[in-house]
């Protein structure tokens, strides 16, 4: 059971009543709300007396090891200037911020295809040591003003709590990476700013796994956490990842989770994201998020998966947010449309 408190409540008051009852109680102190989470092996107590307590505004007697992931069940999420579920979210830009220029280029092209938020990386995991890894501080501010000469929000990613402060300064949600999924304090520490946060899901990780990351994050204090499935590990060089749609279905259509796909990460070349974006939104995907650069032959990072102004048009198509009169009538853009 959860005991959520009304916000004038005396804290420990409830906490001595319930224990009193033979309850173990552990607090959870979210955004705006402090509640206690009747552990395992406590008493059965009836939720009419836990109601009955002064200070007690809801007990939800729902099993769940993720109640914070529960409670943004259906919830409207609002992104800095987006309001998620009202019409299908494009957010699009760069793998990385590589200059004012490029990273101008990018949002404008973003803008001309209808996406709302602008994506791109200050600070770039990077498998290799000697790879580029992003221009850091001085990025965030090209991004920033980037998002805002073209009327976007912007999404980027911390890598450390180092580079919190400065990131919050700039974006409307925080991306925390595939990468750093379970980084336990980074995700507290992301979750205290009371930002949104855009979770995107380890190579291997289980559902459960990324429910309880995104757990950690609303226990910290999330304002919310939008779910990235980017794709996992598969077997098949073919594709750089697996794109796991049934974790969408089940996100969307069993937990009422806010879902965004990202079919770049996840297949790794540009020809295939606009049907595999298509293939998202069947799935309940409230929007996705992919890369886009002016001349991805000379990216910095993931040039093979970079979209050009008309890819970037096909997928914002399959959104319904443009129409292309390649489209074909199925949706789905073939490698002879699109390459
Ligand atoms: C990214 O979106 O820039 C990125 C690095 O993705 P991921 O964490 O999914 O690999
Ligand atoms: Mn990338």
């Amino acid at each position: 059971m959860i005991v959520t408190l009304t916000p004038d409540a005396d804290e420990a008051y409830v906490r001595q009543r319930m224990q009193s009852h033979g309850l173990w109680v552990q607090r959870f102190a979210g955004a705006d709300v402090v509640s206690l989470l009747v552990a395992p092996g406590s008493a059965a107590v009836d939720a009419s007396v836990l109601t009955a307590i002064a200070g007690v505004a809801d007990v939800s007697e729902t099993p769940t090891s993720t109640p914070f992931v529960q409670r943004q069940r259906d919830v409207p999420i609002q992104l800095g200037r987006v309001s998620l579920g009202v019409a299908p979210l494009l957010i699009a830009g760069p793998c990385a911020a590589e200059s004012e220029q490029q990273t101008y280029a990018a949002a404008a092209m973003a803008a001309r295809c209808k996406a709302t938020m602008l994506r791109g990386g200050a600070f770039k995991p990077r498998t290799s040591p000697y790879s580029f890894a992003g221009h850091g501080k001085r990025a965030l501010t090209w991004l920033r003003n980037a998002a805002d000469a073209n009327d976007l929000a912007l999404v980027t990613e911390v890598m450390s709590t180092d580079h919190l402060d400065d990131v919050v300064q700039v974006a409307d949600m925080i991306q925390v990476g595939s990468r750093n999924m379970q980084n336990f304090s980074l995700l507290h520490a992301v979750g205290r700013t009371r930002m949104p946060v855009l979770l995107k899901r380890g190579v291997a990780a289980t559902i459960d796994e990324w429910m309880g990351a995104a757990e950690h994050a609303l226990v910290a204090g999330a304002a919310s956490v939008v779910f990235c499935e980017r794709g996992v590990r598969g077997f098949d060089p073919s594709t750089r990842n697996l794109l796991d749609l049934g974790a969408v279905a089940l996100l969307k259509h069993v937990y009422g989770q806010p879902v965004v796909v990202d079919p770049s990460h996840a297949c790794g070349r540009r020809d295939l994201i606009p049907a595999l974006a298509a293939a998202a939104m069947a799935c309940g995907a409230d929007g996705v998020m992919v890369e886009c650069h002016e001349s991805a032959g000379e990216a910095l990072s993931d040039g093979p998966q970079a979209l050009d102004e008309q890819g970037l048009r096909l997928v914002s198509t399959q959104l319904g947010l443009t129409t292309d009169p390649k489209q074909t009538a199925t949706g789905v853009v073939s490698p002879e449309v699109y390459a």
